[in-house]
């Protein structure tokens, strides 16, 4: 057994640390504040290979593993969890689909473009009455002849708004009240009868839109089926097996940045005539952000390299995303408390990483759903 990364992960990993170091840390701030989506630098993820990279070379993409995926979902998101998240539903959330259930054609079609950031991808699946229960969701997709013709509505869709290209899903069976009669759809956005309802205003994540969509007998060819009527589900949960891998991965990031942030604080910062740091009380925080974001950070890469060994992966990524996530929940509200008041401000950079964390306890499946998965390994229900 080894505990190193090869020389290709970790040539990815320090080019993205410099990147985000250098473009991305500079800019979070402004567009947290302003609620901008950051698309010169989404395009910058595109021209380094980054929002396709697992993507192999005869489809545009480098062709890397998924540890290295995962590396980049960390890195990215202690400059900033919204690229991390932007990324993730392009590298992950829209790429995936298509590697693992297109067909050549949509390979050839799609992949290139999503890997060089000429077009972006989304990720529809939740509806207003189906988020966990993403089985009984109701948009549908009526066959006639040698069209679909598709109604209804998404919300919460990370880069909605900003999408060329979405992965859709909806329902072909009529008849069907569950996850059977799901099929997935590629959709240009510019379809007619696409379209893009309000960006949400959210506790953070500022910088990552989240969108309603709305399909209005919009008629899409046979060709945009992604696998069989039918398999939609089964595509939508493999997907997001992988996303948790990302989610675990971008939570660790936001982590360790609120930790650096904090031990750098705590040994600047004096009260009582000595350095914060200097107290136990302190100390013992900051010993658990290192021990547990190690942890994390362990769980997230055994979950890709099984994937990568084309193992079974579903437990791992779940115990991946469910301890990461509230591990970093945990550490942002404990940055704020190891800088006082001046946490609470928008001087610093902890209140951001507090407030964007919340969400990774709750997308990709929330804390209650990765039990339930952990749970039904465990006791084999
Ligand atoms: C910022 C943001 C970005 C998002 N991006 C996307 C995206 O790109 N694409 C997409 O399709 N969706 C996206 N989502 C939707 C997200 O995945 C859902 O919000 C999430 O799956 C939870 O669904 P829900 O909000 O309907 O909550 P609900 O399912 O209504 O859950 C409410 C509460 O009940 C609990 N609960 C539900 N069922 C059970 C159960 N069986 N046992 C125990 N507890 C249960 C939940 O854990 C939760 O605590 C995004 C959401 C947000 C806020």
């Amino acid at each position: 057994m080894q505990f190193q990364l090869t020389e290709d992960q970790r040539a990815v990993r320090d080019m993205v640390r410099e990147f985000a170091a250098k473009e991305i840390a500079p800019v979070a701030a402004k567009h947290d504040r302003e609620h901008s989506f950051p698309m010169a630098t989404a395009k910058r993820m595109g021209e380094l290979g980054l929002l396709g990279i697992t993507v192999p070379e005869q489809y545009g993409g480098p062709g890397a593993d998924y540890v290295s995926f995962a590396l980049v979902a960390e890195e990215l998101a202690v400059a900033d969890a919204s690229h991390s998240v932007i990324f993730g539903a392009n590298a992950s959330l829209s790429v995936g689909p298509i590697l693992n259930f297109g067909n050549e054609a949509q390979k050839q079609r799609y992949l290139p473009g999503l890997s060089s950031g000429a077009i972006l991808g989304c990720y529809a699946l939740t509806e207003s009455q189906s988020g966990s229960d993403a089985g009984s969701l109701t948009t549908t997709a009526r066959k006639e002849g040698e069209h679909y013709v598709v109604n209804g509505a998404k919300q919460f869709i990370t880069n909605g708004g900003v999408a060329d290209l979405c992965v859709l899903f909806a329902r072909t069976d009529s008849a069907s009240k569950d996850a059977k009669g799901v099929s997935a759809f590629l959709v240009d956005t510019k379809t007619k009868g696409f379209k893009v309802g309000r960006n949400e205003h959210k506790l953070g994540l500022n910088a990552s839109y989240t969108n309603q969509l709305f399909f209005e007998d919009m008629v899409l060819p046979k060709e945009a089926l992604l696998g069989r009527e039918g398999e939609g589900f089964k595509i939508a949960m493999a997907t997001l097996d992988t996303g948790r891998i990302m989610a675990a991965a971008g939570s660790t990031g936001i982590a360790r940045a609120a930790f650096e942030a904090s031990v750098a604080y705590a040994k600047e910062r004096k009260q009582f005539g000595r350095p914060i740091a200097t107290n136990q009380a302190i100390q013992w925080k900051l010993a658990d952000m290192d021990v547990t974001i190690e942890a994390a950070r362990n769980l997230y890469l055994k979950a890709a390299w099984l994937r990568d060994q084309k193992q079974p992966y579903t437990h791992a990524a779940s115990r991946a995303k469910l301890f990461a996530s509230e591990m970093a929940m945990k550490a942002t509200i404990e940055a704020v408390q190891i800088h006082g008041g001046n946490g609470y401000t928008k001087d610093y950079p902890v209140e951001r990483y507090m407030r964007d964390i919340k969400i990774f306890e709750i997308f990709e499946g929330t804390s209650e759903i990765q039990r339930l998965v952990i749970a039904r390994h465990v006791v084999g229900a």
